[in-house]
C-alpha cells in the first residue's frame, strides 16, 4: 500500500497552522474558543491558572514539535518510516497519526 503523501502533507501543514493559533491564543491576554462555552469564557479565563496553561502549552509545544519533525521527514523523504527499527510504519496507522515517528511495535515497547 503507497502512502498517501500529499493529503497527509496537508493534514500535518493544517495541524501545524492550528497549533501555532492555540499557542498564540494562550499567550493572549484572553484566551478564547479552548473549548469553554460561551458565558463561561470570562470565568474560565480567570480560573485558568498558571500551571493549567504551562500544561497546556508543554502539550501543545511537543505536539507542534512531532509535526515539524514529520513534515522535515517528508523533505528529507525518510517520512512513513520508523525511526527505531527502520520498518516501514503501516499506512493505515499514517492516515490516523500522521505525524507518527514510529511503527505500532516500536511505539508500544517505548510506552511499556
Ligand atoms: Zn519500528
Amino acid at each position: 500500500m503507497t502512502i498517501p503523501f500529499e493529503s497527509l502533507r496537508q493534514a500535518l501543514e493544517e495541524e501545524r497552522s492550528r497549533l501555532r493559533e492555540e499557542l498564540a491564543r494562550l499567550d493572549a491576554r484572553a484566551p478564547e474558543g479552548i473549548g469553554y462555552h460561551d458565558h463561561m469564557a470570562d470565568d474560565a479565563t480567570d480560573v485558568m491558572d498558571q500551571a493549567t496553561r504551562v500544561t497546556l502549552r508543554r502539550h501543545l509545544e511537543a505536539r507542534l514539535r512531532e509535526v515539524e519533525a514529520a513534515l522535515r521527514r517528508m523533505e528529507e523523504g525518510t517520512y512513513g518510516i520508523c525511526q527505531d527499527c527502520g520498518r516501514p510504519i503501516e499506512v493505515a496507522r499514517l492516515k490516523a497519526l500522521p505525524f507518527a515517528a514510529f511503527c505500532l511495535e516500536c511505539q508500544a515497547r517505548r510506552e511499556r
